[in-house]
């Protein structure tokens, strides 16, 4: 192969179809039970973890693969391209690089490795309180230092697979907001041993939802959380979680994109092989320009994925790249599977085709880890120079 040629292939393409076999294993079957039953997709779970999938991004020294972000981008979209759901797990990837970048050289003993193998699950990133919402730096929890241990008192909201998580990395208020001098300063990041707590001052109490996702509130009275699983400086906090959510964007970003292929492929099958009024429903264009169009979006917010992977692995902060992957990405996936509902007609409201259950799953990340307005308002500031308008 030429070198010109060689820059189009896919570096990643053997780890797409190891993931692909993998998924194979857990079929629309196995989805569509859990999805009735809001239960937790357990095996698909452990079958990703000691596949090492999961601890894609821990280094090697601490048990991990220490692949690159564009590694872990194209596991997750081949989870989502497969039919399967990455959304039990995919937070375990992103949530340990706050661990690995602030944490002490003994926190990261402690938990990178059994992270890696699965003994421990680090899965429950508690930010979002329903006061507060996106405006993250008024929260209310507080963690309060007492000698050796700090007691957390307060209530987080849309606490994802905290039922689930061994460990939970908590954002709470060490110093009040009149006291700091910037809104960002006296919050402080802390690893949350879940086992131990529930029912020391932890009580977790689930949300059910539209879609299987594992959602929960958490209430904290007076829980006691060592000194020692406070990670990095107290009231540092706040910029440890912003510096992970480049990475966390361009994760969720890459499920959009296996969410769109797949409601591409699964749309252009059936358009082929569904035939009305004589012919296949496929050759009328009312039905071919929605999907191309998805298809267009999907590319470019691809590219996107891939132009912020290629800035982080580099150093650099790809603010701006990741905030446009998800939102572009996002609506990419969601115009794809409203061309897929629209191409099966009756059938795609039907359970057993998958297309409305990958449906709901995906319209979350309009939403979630944040709204396209917010993602809006940040190109609006920080890249065209607009005054903030929150
Ligand atoms: C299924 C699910 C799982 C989640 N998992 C987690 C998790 O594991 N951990 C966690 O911490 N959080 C989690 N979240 C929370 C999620 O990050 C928030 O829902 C999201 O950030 C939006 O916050 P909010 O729901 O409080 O909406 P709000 O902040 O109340 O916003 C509501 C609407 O108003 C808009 N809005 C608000 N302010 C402005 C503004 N200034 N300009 C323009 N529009 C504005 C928003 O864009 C949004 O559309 C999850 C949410 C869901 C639904």
């Amino acid at each position: 192969m030429d070198q010109h040629a060689a820059a189009f292939t896919d570096p990643f393409a053997e780890i797409r179809q190891e993931v692909a076999k993998l998924c194979a294993r857990f079929p629309g079957e196995y989805w569509r039970k859990l999805d009735q039953e809001r239960a937790y997709p357990t095996a698909f779970v452990r079958a990703l973890t000691e596949a090492g999938y999961l601890a894609a991004l821990i280094p090697e020294e601490f048990g991990g693969a220490g692949l690159t972000l564009s590694a872990a981008a194209a596991i997750l979209e081949t989870v989502q391209a497969e039919g399967c759901n990455g959304a039990a797990c995919h937070a375990q990837m992103y949530i340990m690089g706050t661990i690995l970048r602030h944490g002490s050289d003994a926190q990261k003993r402690q938990y990178l490795p059994k992270i890696a193998t699965g003994e421990l699950r680090l899965q429950a990133f508690g930010v979002t309180e329903p006061t507060s919402g996106t405006d993250t730096t008024s929260l209310r929890t507080v963690a309060k230092r007492e000698g050796d241990h700090y007691v957390v008192n307060g209530q987080k909201v849309w606490t994802s697979r905290a039922e689930h998580s061994d460990l939970m990395l908590l954002l709470a208020r060490t110093t009040p907001r009149g006291e700091v001098k910037r809104r960002t300063d006296g919050l402080s990041t802390f690893i949350v041993d879940m086992r131990a707590s529930l029912g020391n001052g932890m009580t977790i109490r689930p949300i059910r939802t539209m879609m299987n996702h594992n959602s929960t509130e958490i209430f904290f009275d007076n829980l006691i959380v060592p000194a020692e699983n406070l990670v990095g400086e107290e009231g540092r906090g706040f910029r440890y979680i912003l510096d992970g959510m480049n990475a966390e964007r361009l994760l969720i970003a890459a499920e959009c994109i296996g969410d769109a292929k797949w409601f591409l492929q699964k749309a252009a099958d059936y358009a082929r092989e569904r035939r009305v009024f004589g012919r296949p429903i496929g050759q009328n264009q009312g039905i071919q320009f929605p999907l191309a169009k998805a298809y267009a979006q999907m590319r470019a917010a691809e590219l996107m994925v891939r132009d912020g992977c290629a800035k982080f692995e580099a150093g650099l902060t790809p603010g701006e790249e990741a905030n446009m992957a998800k939102m572009l990405a996002a609506e990419a996936s969601w115009a794809a599977g409203e061309a897929c509902i629209q191409t099966h007609g009756g059938f795609g409201f039907a359970e057993e085709y998958d297309v409305e259950r990958k449906f709901r799953e995906t319209r979350l990340y309009q939403v979630a880890p944040i709204s396209t307005n917010l993602i809006l308002s940040y190109i609006a500031e920080h890249v065209l120079g607009l005054p903030r308008s929150y």
